[in-house]
């Protein structure tokens, strides 16, 4: 259910229609538009009453939400979300027309090795830096990643150049502390649907990168988003980082389509990763000029200085000159749809 406030209906009115909500013992989200705000209402098991929200002061409509997510769609607000994630070098803006750069390695393997694929993804324009401290592996014997002393080395990343920094949580324990360190937590495609994991990100302070689960459809990814949403954080994006498939030429296969069909159904950003959507080095520029044309909000690439040594993921992981090229290649695509690139 949606409730839908009036252009100039005042704060007081809308604070006054929340409380009416929340003292029927549902939950209220407020969703200020640049029009008008919209109040999703989430926690009924049935019907609402309408008539008495619709007579409340400042109230224009009440319109039943027949679709199962709600405050992740378009009817709940109709223009798109543009995140602001803080950093050291001031706001990077991703969405409504501004494309997001994230780039790094699959892992943080060491202090030097951060460091050195850093400076070198910052000179071709990156933002944002990716590297995981936490890492789903399939084989428990693979590398599990350096946990906290892994996410200490990305505030060095982020104080030496400014970077707002993307990392991993794969349950409530490492979210706390990703949380604590990192501007924008990352919940991995293993982890679509891991409901409390989500439900905790919903409580988080910070913005949230929800990748798609290797085999979710788009109503369930969607779905899983509408869970951090409706904890209350707001800022979340999308990613889009390959399914499986019967394609036996790709890790996976790179649902492109999938960035105008959530853009139609959805407000949230949606970026593209085409790193683990093709698991080969050669195949992440072209996908990239591909995600960029379709319309995706952002790139999350993964980049290694010395690939052949990498823990994880080496096989596609770009050469920094190769993000340069891919960086300088993306300015331009972006540049004739009228959009930017930070
Ligand atoms: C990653 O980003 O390194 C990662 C593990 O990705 P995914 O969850 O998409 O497999
Ligand atoms: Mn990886």
């Amino acid at each position: 259910m949606l409730v839908v406030m009036q252009s100039h209906a005042t704060e007081e009115q809308v604070r006054a229609v929340c409380q009416r909500i929340e003292s029927l013992g549902l939950k209220a989200h407020p969703i200020p538009g640049s029009l008008r705000t919209a109040i999703g209402i989430t926690g009924n098991k049935g019907e609402i009453d309408l008539g008495v929200l619709e007579s409340l002061p400042g109230v224009v409509e009440c319109i039943p939400v027949s679709k199962p997510y709600k405050l992740v769609s378009r009817d709940a607000k109709e223009e798109d979300t543009i995140l602001r994630i803080p950093t050291l070098s001031g706001d990077v803006v991703v969405g409504g027309g501004h494309v997001a750069l994230v780039a790094g390695p699959c892992a943080v393997e060491t202090e030097e090795q951060c460091l050195a694929i850093a400076e070198r993804v910052k000179k071709s324009g990156a933002r944002l830096f990716r590297g995981g401290a936490y890492k789903p592996r399939t084989s428990p014997y693979s590398f599990q990643g350096l946990g906290e002393s892994g996410l200490k080395i990305l505030s060095k990343v982020r104080a030496t150049y400014g970077f707002g920094i993307v990392t991993e949580a794969i349950d409530n324990e490492s979210l706390d502390l990703v949380e604590e360190y990192a501007d924008v937590i990352q919940i991995g495609a293993r982890n679509m649907q891991n409901f409390s994991l989500l439900k905790r990100a919903g409580r988080a302070r910070k913005p949230v990168l929800l990748k798609r689960g290797m085999s979710a459809t788009l109503d369930e990814f969607l779905m899983a988003a509408e869970y951090i949403l409706s904890e209350g954080n707001y800022n979340v994006m999308l990613c889009e980082r390959g399914v499986r498939t019967f394609s036996d030429f790709s890790r996976n296969t790179l649902d492109l389509a999938v960035v105008p069909a959530v853009k139609k159904r959805s407000h949230l950003p949606i970026l593209v990763d085409p790193s683990h959507g093709t698991g080969k080095r050669h195949k992440v520029l072209p996908l990239s000029r591909a995600a960029v044309a379709v319309g995706a909000d952002g790139l999350l690439i993964e980049v290694h200085h010395e690939p052949d040594k990498a823990l994880s993921d080496g096989m596609q992981s770009i050469l920094p000159e190769e993000f340069a090229e891919l960086a300088d290649e993306m300015r331009q695509i972006a540049a004739i749809l009228h959009r930017t690139i930070n």
